[in-house]
């Protein structure tokens, strides 16, 4: 009887090690793309002509991405099901009439799901944009799956900032709980996603964010996913004019990079003096030797080659406004880029959105291009 007992045992402990679906799974690592209009002729960074996004999206397929809907992703890092290899997720912001009239048929030829994130203030206004009945028109072979990107598209640091009291309360339950329910009651389907506009958020709107229900919050950090990525803090790529498919292909094919313990924290509000920054790189598929971390391409960065921990020092305050801090590597067998990316906010007013990092190229670099994002 005890010989039948601790064969049991062992018979138990090599099942266990042998199934995979005796641990809990990682969903696996994603990638999310983030285009603004389709058009010709590109009249500026933000849009892509059709003959572009046709290019892009037939090599993905060609070189056996997964384009999935987004629900599949979110509901992956929410715990249900994995990822394939190759995740590709790919969404619109702002609802442009010119996208879905000359991207969504692309989209439809080549069978790919896609998300549009929408806000209510622009949707109905005549020439460049569709209203709800257009919308809901949509026919459901079409994979089009839509998210909210606030009530009134606000630079959260430029309008949000103004505001104190009851009446930053009131601004924040407008742009990301209002502008929700008049979605959902207007297209008569729940939305489940909110884009953030120009990619701004801070730890109070993400709470906000998570608390009215929205199962995941997108940002334009522009670096894959990692398989521990939190759904209420997903990056997306953005695709510009200027990548074409040469650009493309090199924002599609980084990696994520790992990270651990970052300091301060994704959405945190830092005071300008605040010159140290730090996160441990826990990747091993990551060549230590080539790290470097930057906050918005600047700083002085120290990696310990043993342990992973990687610091950056600023000179200098920092300006009030928003930073996207990247952390990136090459990957030791295929020399690729491994990224990670977050954001922070120094307090104060501020007058401008995100700086990013010289890897994001552009995304939300600049103030004077920010009002598409
Ligand atoms: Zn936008």
């Amino acid at each position: 009887m005890r010989l039948l007992c601790r064969l049991y045992w062992i018979a138990v402990l090599l099942i266990s090690l042998s199934c995979p679906m005796a641990m809990a799974a990682a969903p696996g690592s994603s990638l999310i793309l983030c285009y603004h209009h389709v058009d010709a002729p590109a009249k500026n960074e933000y849009t892509v002509t059709p003959d572009d996004l046709r290019a892009q999206l037939a090599w993905l397929k060609q070189e056996g991405f997964s384009v999935i809907p987004l629900s599949r992703l979110v509901d992956a890092y929410r715990g249900k099901g994995t990822l394939p290899a190759k995740a590709v997720a790919l969404t619109f912001d702002d609802g442009w009439r010119c996208t879905n009239e000359k991207g969504l048929p692309i989209l439809k030829e080549l069978g790919l799901p896609c998300t549009l994130f929408l806000y209510p203030t622009m949707i109905g206004k005549k020439g460049d944009k569709w209203s709800y009945e257009e919308y809901k028109a949509l026919p459901p072979d079409a994979q089009v799956e839509i998210g909210c990107h606030s009530f009134n598209h606000p630079n959260l640091l430029k309008e949000g900032g103004k505001l104190v009291g009851q009446a930053r309360q009131d601004f924040l339950q407008k742009e990301y709980v209002k502008s929700k329910e008049i979605l959902e009651k207007n297209l008569g389907r729940p939305i489940r996603w909110m884009s953030y506009p120009y990619g701004l958020y801070d730890a109070e709107v993400c709470r906000l964010v998570k608390a009215t229900g929205y199962e995941a919050a997108f940002s334009v950090n522009a670096a894959p996913n990692s398989s521990r990525a939190d759904p209420m803090f997903l990056n997306r790529v953005m695709i510009l004019k200027s990548d074409g498919l040469k650009g493309f292909k090199r924002k599609v094919q980084m990696l994520p990079l790992e990270v651990s313990g970052v300091q301060p924290v994704d959405g945190a509000t830092i005071n300008g003096s605040t010159r140290t920054f730090t996160a441990t790189v826990v990747d091993p598929e990551v060549d230590l030797s080539t790290v470097r971390m930057t906050v918005a391409g600047r700083g002085k960065c120290m990696v310990n080659p043993k342990t992973g921990q990687t610091v950056v020092r600023l000179d200098g305050e920092l300006k009030p406004r928003a930073y996207q801090i990247s952390i990136t590597g090459r990957d030791k067998k295929t020399g690729r880029v491994r990224l990670c990316s977050w954001l922070i906010r120094v307090a104060g007013a501020g007058s401008s959105g995100a700086t990013g990092s010289k890897t994001a190229k552009k995304p939300t670099d600049s103030a004077s291009t920010e009002e598409e994002e």
